[in-house]
């Protein structure tokens, strides 16, 4: 008999110490999908999702796409967003209803007004629908996982780098998983644990030896028989919920017993050496005296304004420091505002423009210069490298490429855009090697592309909605003892 399995992601990285909320026309602008579409626009990709349409595919089990739901990450979900995406999804699953398995997507750090755990519900809510029928689920690194996750799920397996560059592996291991459970080979079981500990953003580039220990101990764990797959979660510092905090996820082959030992293990171990996973802060003036000491290209990555981590996209901080050490630099700002100046004057003008630094007070002045444009843009553009989130498309919107007197290019976009692709810059004429130090609002999201062109990468410490000194951002909900808090 052949096997049907539904297919279903609904994901949104939640910044609760953002105003603003996302909703619904932050999921269409993009990915809010139901049936045969959800192949369409997924199945290609190197996204998770990708990974179960391939997974299955090699299993030569039928898919059946049914939901895909996600919106750039940004602040919490309105109330009416989540019950509109919580109905829909649960109207598509009735609509395929019974399947014989669910492969499914959450992000981990979802929130809404009126679901503190979102993923945690809506699994749960789904779980209640299929009843025993197997669900295997992946989850970014950035999960926080909560005891609802866990319950729900026969299986989770997260990503296991940063940047995510693992995503349709992750999605191919979740199948596979899938393929062994519906035809009985297998019978996952799983365990969490939760050190109290939360990872800084700033120690959370997969790659670095601090790391190693834990990834070692991973290794050895999944050598031994019986151990399906374990994760470590690193978490999502600004999401103020009850379940934020470093988590790891153990499946065996029917063995809850294992699957606990080896979660509290790597768990013991990860808390043993939490010091190293403590921010270690470079404050804005160190990273200018960087700057000024140290050939170029130098990258500066801009915690505060972490757009994949739900910031506006538009500080001015690193761009002011840079002005007044005078490099050849660049930054790219959302404001669409100064783009429409640009745009009504055209290309070869000079005009007095205030760029950046609107959206709130969080994040710097505007810069105010007299700026020649240099070029207009519709702001679409290509990325088929493997980088980190699996997009392929970006559409940043109407784009304004301006130059000040002092040597700042800047780079004007319409919407806010994470910067995971060097395209973002080639595609409009502009080219990053010409440059002294440029500026890229992200952590670790960032390098993979920005390694490329790069002689140095620091990361600043700038403030922001999405600060890397976490003790400052005043959760109210989020578990106690935690280190670095406690
Ligand atoms: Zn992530």
């Amino acid at each position: 008999m052949s096997h049907r399995i539904g297919i279903i992601g609904l994901m949104h990285e939640s910044n609760t110490f953002i105003a603003e909320q996302t909703t619904l026309i932050d999921f269409e602008n993009d990915l809010l999908l139901r049936g045969p579409s959800v192949r369409e626009k997924m199945a290609d990709s190197l996204h998770e999702v990708g990974g179960f349409f391939a997974g299955l595919q090699l299993a030569g089990i039928e898919a059946v796409p049914i939901f895909m739901a996600r919106a750039l990450p940004y602040g919490t979900i309105s109330a009416e967003t989540a019950d509109i995406l919580f109905e829909r999804l649960l109207d598509a699953v009735a609509e395929h209803a019974p399947l014989d398995g669910y492969l499914v997507a959450p992000h981990g750090a979802t929130v809404s007004a009126n679901h503190p755990d979102f993923d945690g519900d809506w699994l749960t809510l789904l779980r209640e629908r299929i009843g025993q029928t197997p669900m295997i689920a992946t989850l970014d690194l950035h999960a926080n996982l909560s005891a609802r996750m866990v319950a729900a799920c026969d299986a989770i397996v997260g990503y296991r780098t940063n940047p995510h560059l693992d995503q349709k592996e992750r999605g191919l291991e979740a199948a596979a998983l899938m393929a062994r459970t519906v035809r009985g080979e297998i019978r996952p079981t799983m365990a969490a644990a939760f050190p109290p500990l939360a990872a800084n953003i700033e120690r959370q580039a997969s790659a670095e030896p601090h790391w190693k220990p834990l990834q070692d101990k991973q290794a050895a764990q999944l050598a031994l028989p019986g151990v399906l797959s374990n994760s470590l979660l690193y978490c999502f510092p600004y999401s103020d919920v009850p379940q934020m905090g470093s988590s790891v996820v153990v499946v065996t082959d029917n063995d809850p017993v294992l699957a606990q030992k080896l979660a509290d293990e790597l768990a013991a171990e990860w808390w043993q050496r939490r010091d190293d996973f403590a921010g270690k802060m470079r404050s804005v003036a160190d990273a200018m005296a960087f700057v000024r000491t140290h050939d170029g290209p130098i990258c500066l990555l801009d915690m505060g304004d972490n757009v994949g981590g739900g910031s506006p996209g538009d500080s001015t901080i690193l761009a002011h420091a840079l002005i007044e050490t005078g490099v050849k630099s660049m930054v790219i700002l959302q404001d669409p505002e100064s783009v429409h100046h640009a745009e009504s004057l055209g290309v070869g003008h000079r005009v007095t423009l205030r760029m950046g630094g609107k959206c709130d007070r969080l994040h710097g002045e505007p810069i105010e210069a007299i700026v020649e444009v240099i070029s207009l843009h519709d702001g679409k553009f290509e990325e088929t490298e493997v980088r980190h989130g699996g997009i392929r498309s970006f559409d940043q919107g109407r784009t304004a490429v301006v130059v000040t007197d002092g040597g700042l290019t800047v780079m004007l976009t319409t919407r806010r855009t994470a910067p995971f692709s060097l395209r973002q810059l080639t595609a409009f004429g502009v080219i990053p090697e010409q440059f002294h130090a440029i500026v890229a609002k992200g952590v670790h999201a960032p390098t993979a592309a920005y390694a490329t062109i790069s002689k140095h990468l620091i990361r600043v410490n700038t403030p922001g909605a999405t600060t890397a000194d976490m003790v400052t951002l005043n959760h109210q909900h989020r578990r106690k003892p935690l280190y670095p808090f406690e």
